[in-house]
């Protein structure tokens, strides 16, 4: 019999709250027989509700502790204990696992003794549900990123797809068979994905487009050794995902030619799967399992001959980065893959220290509206989006860090629509205040979403196409 799921002992008085040791996360025991037990998952939810209920910082962040909260105030004891069991997954299945609460706001983290994870046990919760067969037929459609981009991408379908999408007779069956609202925005999908643009005609633009490393404000400093690969060896593998290969290719194409124009070496990963964060959010775990065997092997590869990998989408970066190490921890090449992914502008950046970037921008950008997508922000890698779009000439980026309401597809799910454009109303208000001459997301499908928002005739642009632009390429 394995070890219940571990609450490591820790002296109070060494961790209580306003300690100064460093965070420390706990791998998800996600195998161990114990991660299944309903009894014990009520009593470890009903534990951290308690003290959840006792802070209440997290109010602000999502739907996941409003609800909890107004359950309580609608006990009779005005408490947890009052609240009953059966309404706890109201409480779950409003949380999309964004990692906010964990990341930016709870004191209680390990080492603190009362060792509160949020956001994984919310996975726990759903990984037990999932098991029990609580995903809809729909909820396994839409997290099936990969599936339906083949299908939709296929160059007679293609067209249909986008029109039916559009259609509103179809959007009601739509909903009606997988729940999807009628009117959230879909994912418009491409016959010229990116990786049938690579394979046509990409390589030739991802060749250097300058004779020699342009001019820089900073002086180039010795290359560090480094154990796994790195921005200042200039090699990039680009991991497409799903959205950027079938739904945004145009923003793929951007980073391949900004790579190239810096004289990055670049390729695509050969062949890849979904990276599982949809999977993750539904608690299939078996599939996220499947989704990390048909990546890492390819990933570990390439990593071993010097190539960085970089994800256009931050989901897809946290996924690789943070989320698989914590679910396999024993896997060496998850652990390895994860030291080479980068998020693309932090990519950008840790040249431009290095005295490696391209800083001959040839037009300003005016003022940017850009929103700091959440599954960046819990990556802890700083504003880097933000820093690199101000190095072009007058140009003033105003940085928006609150939840843009997307998030994966619960903002596209008839259950959750209009709480996730309530979520999204102040986003897209500080949007149109700033008045700006562009505005975008880190992560494209929240840019989208902003967009929808706006209902006027305005476009998101993504940080990546706005630097394409300031170079003039
Ligand atoms: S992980 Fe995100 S969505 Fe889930 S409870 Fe925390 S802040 Fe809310
Ligand atoms: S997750 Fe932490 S910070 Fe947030 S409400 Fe619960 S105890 Fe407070």
């Amino acid at each position: 019999m394995r070890s219940p799921i571990p609450s490591p002992p820790v002296p109070p008085t060494q961790y209580g709250e306003g300690g100064l040791q460093a965070p420390t996360r706990h791998s998800v025991d996600w195998k161990n027989p114990q991660f299944y037990d309903e009894p014990a998952l009520l009593q470890e939810l009903e534990r951290v509700f308690e003290l959840c209920h006792g802070c209440r910082r997290c109010v602000s962040l999502c739907a996941a502790f409003p609800t909890l909260f107004d359950l309580v105030d609608a006990s009779t004891t005005l408490e947890v204990d009052g609240v009953d069991k059966q309404d706890y997954g109201k409480v779950v299945e409003q949380c999309y696992l964004c990692d906010l609460c964990y990341q930016t706001k709870c004191p209680y983290i390990p080492p603190h003794e009362w060792n509160i994870d949020f956001p994984h046990l919310m996975l726990r919760a759903k990984a037990v549900q999932f098991r029990k067969g609580g995903a809809s037929v729909g909820e396994k459609i839409m997290s099936s990123t990969d599936a339906v981009g083949k299908l939709a991408a296929i160059p007679i379908v293609v067209n249909a797809v986008n029109a039916a999408n559009r259609a509103k007779p179809w959007r009601k069956l739509l909903e009606r068979a997988v729940g999807v609202h009628p009117q959230a925005d879909l994912p418009r999908y491409h016959r010229d994905t990116l990786r049938r643009r690579w394979a046509n005609r990409l390589p030739a633009h991802a060749e250097p487009t300058e004779p020699k490393p342009a001019e820089s404000t900073k002086p180039t400093q010795p290359a560090p050794t480094f154990h796994s690969p790195a921005p200042e060896d200039g090699k990039a593998a680009i991991f497409a995902t799903c959205f950027g290969n079938y739904n945004e290719p145009d923003l793929g194409e951007d980073l391949i030619k900004v790579l190239a124009h810096n004289r990055i070496q670049v390729r695509l990963v050969a062949q890849e799967r979904c990276c599982g964060m949809p999977k993750l959010e539904l608690g299939d775990l078996p599939a996220v399992e499947k989704a990390k065997q048909a990546n890492i092997p390819a990933l570990a590869e390439l990593v071993k001959q010097g190539w960085a990998i970089i994800a256009p989408v931050p989901s897809c970066v946290l996924m690789l980065r943070q989320e698989l190490p914590l679910l396999f921890s024993h896997d060496e090449a998850v652990q390895q893959v994860a030291k080479a992914v980068f998020d693309p502008f932090e990519y950008l950046m840790r040249r431009h220290r290095a005295g490696l970037l391209n800083t001959a921008f040839k037009k300003s950008l005016g003022k940017v509206a850009y929103h700091v997508a959440c599954h960046q922000r819990v990556q802890k890698i700083g504003l880097q989006t933000k820093h690199c779009l101000q190095l072009a000439p007058n140009t003033e980026v105003v940085a928006i860090e609150r939840c843009s309401g997307h998030n994966g597809t619960y903002g596209i799910k008839s259950k959750f629509y209009e709480k996730a454009r309530k979520i999204a109303r102040p986003v897209v208000h500080k949007v149109k205040q700033a008045n700006a001459d562009h505005y975008g997301s880190d992560c494209p499908m929240a840019g989208r979403f902003i967009e929808h928002g706006m209902a006027d005739d305005s476009k998101t642009e993504h940080p990546i196409s706005l630097l394409r632009i300031a170079y003039g390429i």
